[in-house]
């Protein structure tokens, strides 16, 4: 996975504004804000898309979610809401082939997305 954008910014050898980081998991700014807070959570291990994620990760994919969570309060966003998602595969608008949740605040979200 050398070549993969976020293992080379899990490994810093792309810079990226980090948010949060454990041994697991990092969370950093989105270069390209869709809302006044857009954070992505990845877990450091390399998973192309959600379909490539087995059982076997369940306590990994419950930890960023719970990171994710946790950076959502910790950037005032917990009593006034957010959301976290997910995109698989490029109909999704999945545009970078390592697992990751958007986090997304700082204003209101119509449903269904677009
Ligand atoms: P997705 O389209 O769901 O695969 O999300 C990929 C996200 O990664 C997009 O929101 C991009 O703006 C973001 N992105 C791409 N390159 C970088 C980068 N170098 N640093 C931070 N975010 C990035
Ligand atoms: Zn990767």
């Amino acid at each position: 996975m050398a070549e993969c954008l976020f293992c080379r910014i899990a490994r810093k050898e792309i810079p990226a504004k980090v948010l949060y980081e454990d041994r697991l998991v990092m969370a950093f700014e989105d270069i390209n804000p869709q809302a006044p807070v857009h954070a992505v959570i990845i877990p450091k291990a390399h998973f192309e898309t959600l379909n490539d994620v087995s059982a076997e990760e369940e306590q990994l994919l419950g930890h960023v979610v719970i990171a994710a969570t946790k950076l959502a309060g910790d950037l005032g966003l917990r009593d006034q809401g957010y959301r976290l998602v997910a995109n698989c595969l490029a109909s999704a608008g999945q545009s970078v082939f390592h697992v990751h949740f958007h986090l997304l605040g700082g204003r209101n979200f119509v449903w269904p997305p677009g």
